[in-house]
């Protein structure tokens, strides 16, 4: 490699070297006790799929060029120069893990990989070999931050036409602003996805509870995250920020996306606003009495499945089971369960990738749960997740239906 390239590498090394960053990296004794706690592992028995396995390449690197063992007596410190040979480990290391962080929960350190993996993945941005598909999405979401001006009519003649779906559902007398845009001082600024769904369904709830409301022109997921480049991903996230401080609203409600609620909720510091995800609202109108479900509405056995980001890493679990137990007959819970939950592998941008036969694979877990619990209806509330319980169904033809809560909420209110 060109030592100007290199300068690059061992700058980008350093600049995610901060202190919880070197004690994971300093102090994993190989115990081995995370090994098989990754959903990877589990379908694909490979040791580089392991927590510890994918970690020991960054660490090899990172003894090569900042420890001296490792600058010295290369062997002996067990470190490795930054050829093509590494990037292309660090490639399948990084872009196989979704950041689950289920292995945390394994690690009696507290060693997060998933966070490792973001050394990786700032040297496969410096080294030009980032997954395109990734590139391109986030690069497409900076680039509409920067001249939003040009998408607002577009996206308000879609609006017209999702708001007659919400007038005929809800049998109101006109569609005529029953999905707000750009209103000022609004308890909440809702942002949704790209498809129509995220948003259709949640202006059914906010209409049934009469709430003041309005919608972001930005769509919540954050390719930068998923990319690891750590600009964008706040370039990404302050769209909608900004859009929130300039509205002045009270509160910003996040679509059925668990990176999207994560980031806002935990990762950019003090905001003037409060952050929520859509499952934790609709539990509180519940609890308030501000609208209404059928209960026992559905029939089938049901399951829900934890999205991680919502559940181990955002701490929602028992609000989805509320409002579960409400619509379902017969409830049933995956084993393990909670914070112990198993990645259903579609997570960490994995699902926007060209690598369907390996998440059928590592889905393995997933598909084990599902067919234990003999629920016939898989509920979920995250895009990422809902999209690859669809390939684990079909890969693996399971007899199953996969929901989105807000779907199913919206279907079944009182009205
Ligand atoms: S964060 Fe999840 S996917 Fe990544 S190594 Fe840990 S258990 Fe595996
Ligand atoms: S459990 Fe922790 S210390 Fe043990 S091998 Fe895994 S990461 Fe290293």
């Amino acid at each position: 490699m060109e030592p100007e390239k290199l300068q690059g590498m061992k700058d980008a090394i350093r600049g995610r070297l901060t202190k919880p960053m070197r004690y994971y990296l300093d102090l994993c004794t190989r115990c081995g006790l995370c090994y098989e706690s990754c959903h990877v592992i589990q379908g694909i028995h490979k040791r580089e799929y392991s927590p510890v396995g994918r970690a020991e390449v960054v660490r090899k690197v990172f003894r090569k060029y900042f420890r001296p063992s490792g600058k010295f007596l290369p062997s002996w410190g067990e470190a490795t120069d930054l050829d093509d040979r590494v990037m292309d480990e660090l490639l399948d290391a990084a872009f196989s893990c979704t950041g689950c962080r289920r292995c945390v929960m394994h690690c009696p350190f507290g060693i997060d990989t998933g966070l490792i993996m973001g050394i990786a993945k700032v040297l496969l941005i410096e080294n030009g070999t980032a997954p395109e598909e990734l590139l391109m999405l986030s690069d497409a979401a900076v680039e509409k931050g920067k001249s939003i001006a040009e998408f607002k009519d577009g996206y308000r003649s879609v609006i017209y036409d999702l708001e007659k779906q919400v007038q005929e559902r809800l049998g109101l007398p006109s569609p005529e602003g029953v999905i707000p845009m750009e209103k000022k001082n609004a308890n909440i600024l809702y942002v949704a996805l790209a498809g129509a769904r995220s948003i259709v369904n949640p202006a059914i709830i906010f209409n049934a509870a009469k709430e003041d409301w309005t919608l972001s022109f930005f769509e919540a997921v954050n390719f930068g995250q998923f990319l690891g480049d750590p600009e964008k991903m706040k370039f990404i996230a302050n769209r909608v920020v900004n859009e929130a401080k300039e509205l002045g609203v009270k509160e910003v409600v996040i679509v059925e996306c668990g990176t999207a609620y994560r980031i806002p909720k935990f990762m950019l510091g003090p905001l003037p606003f409060k952050v929520t995800s859509i499952v934790e609202l609709i539990h509180r109108y519940l609890k308030e009495g501000r609208i209404k479900l059928k209960e026992g509405a559905l029939t089938a056995p049901v399951t829900y499945h934890d999205p991680c980001q919502l559940g181990r890493n955002g701490g929602v679990f028992e609000e989805p089971r509320e409002i579960l137990q409400i619509l379902a007959k017969d409830y049933r819970e995956m084993s393990p369960t909670r914070e112990f939950n198993w990645c259903c592998g579609g997570g960490g941008g994995l699902v926007a990738l060209d690598n369907e036969n390996f998440r059928i694979k590592s889905g393995k877990p997933k598909r084990d749960q599902i067919v234990a619990t003999g629920a016939k209806v898989v509920v979920s509330a995250c895009e990422n997740c809902i999209s690859q319980l669809e390939t684990i169904r079909s890969g693996y033809d399971l007899d199953v239906e996969v929901r989105y809560l807000t779907e199913i909420v919206a279907e079944n209110l009182v009205v």
